[in-house]
């Protein structure tokens, strides 16, 4: 409840509380489904690759602009493949903690976790993995099984983190066996699953029919109680079984800004990028999100209505802020005679940098 009020906060002064970051181009996997990757995830011709991205002390600075300018109460680094640039995460990291912010790292974990990343406070990791180990191994080799299970060794604050394919809802028995390995492992403190979002149009192997997602979220609900580690609740699955038309009903989307690997590119409208199918949506944030909007408070009214009205009002305060800044820009230029400064990539994220 303490998120959602200083979350409140946050929108009603123009800003949005969560930031997501593709930290870097590079990955050294080539997974099937994979958006970031997919054609048209920066939504034209650019591709992620195509961008320029960072590393070393300029990454550390840029990204702390980035968040200095945004001011999230929530991080969530993505990739490409974060631990491509574990050394300057571990100089990030404690950073972001220091600020009071929340910090998610999403990784294949393809190399170890560092073990020092364990006692960062308001750290958490979460390791994408795909299903069971033949499907996993075969779909995120060289991240497999047994790897894996070396690089999160000495954690115990680990997310397995599994998105949910048609191949995998098809086989029987698929999830519970999942939920059950990963239940026994000693590192993972919790796990989360996810049904495969496709976009607009997509014909894939991956994508799930209305009946595969039906199937898949009653089976989540009747494994909860099962294996306490499972934490997809009845109000996410409810929420996760009527995903929004459009991004437009998406709190998740509405409240988080995404930008690419330059670090100033957009990737709309959530951080798949592209053209999201959202009344096929699986992802487990948004519908966490969702489901924190649906609760009513006192009095009946509903959080998400509020999240609304606060966003509208907040587009407003930022529009306000940033004619302010102009105004003052311009007559600071127009009484030194300078021309304008040149933009700060940094910290202007809006700035589209298709190049
Ligand atoms: S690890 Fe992530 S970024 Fe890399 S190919 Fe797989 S899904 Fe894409
Ligand atoms: S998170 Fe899901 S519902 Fe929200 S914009 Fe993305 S695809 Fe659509």
């Amino acid at each position: 409840m303490i998120w959602v009020v200083r979350a409140w906060h946050a929108i009603l002064m123009g800003r949005r509380p969560a930031l997501s970051v593709e930290l870097t181009r590079e990955c050294p996997l080539s997974c099937p489904g994979c958006y970031t990757y997919q054609a048209g995830h920066l939504g034209g011709a650019v591709g992620v690759r195509d961008l320029t991205d960072f590393t070393g002390d300029e990454l550390v600075e840029r990204v702390m602009a980035l968040v200095g300018a945004e001011r999230p109460l929530h991080v969530s680094i993505v990739g490409g493949e974060p631990l491509v640039r574990y050394r300057e995460l571990s100089r990030l990291l404690p950073r972001l903690s220091a600020r009071g912010i929340h910090t998610q790292v999403v990784t294949s974990a393809v190399r170890p976790i560092p073990i020092e990343w364990a006692s960062i406070r308001n750290l958490s990791i979460s390791v994408s993995i795909d299903g069971l180990q033949p499907q996993h191994d075969a779909r995120r080799a060289p991240a497999t099984y047994d790897r894996i299970l070396r690089h999160i060794d000495g954690h115990s604050g680990i997310t397995a983190h599994c998105t949910v394919t048609r191949q995998m809802a098809r086989r029987g028995g698929d999830i519970e066996a999942f939920v059950s390995v990963w239940s026994k492992v000693p590192a993972v403190r919790r796990i989360w699953m996810s049904l495969y979002t496709p976009q607009v149009g997509e014909l894939s192997d991956e994508r799930l029919e209305p009946d595969d997602r039906a199937r898949v979220i009653a089976e989540l609900g009747r494994l909860g109680p099962a294996f306490p580690k499972l934490r997809m609740g009845p109000e996410l699955l409810a929420a996760m079984a009527a995903p929004p038309d459009s991004p437009d009903g998406c709190i998740f989307a509405k409240t988080t800004f995404c930008v690419s690997a330059d670090l100033a590119t957009p990737v709309t409208p959530c951080q798949l990028g592209g053209r999201p199918d959202c009344a096929s949506c699986g992802c487990m944030a948004a519908a966490g999100i969702a489901a924190i909007g649906r609760h009513r408070l006192p009095g009946g009214l509903r959080i998400g209505r509020i999240f609304d009205w606060s966003l509208r009002v907040g587009a407003r305060t930022r529009r306000l802020r940033e004619f302010v800044q102009r105004r003052h820009h311009g007559r600071r230029t127009a009484d030194t005679g300078q021309p304008e400064e040149p933009v700060n990539r940094a910290t202007s994220p809006r700035t589209n940098a298709a190049r």
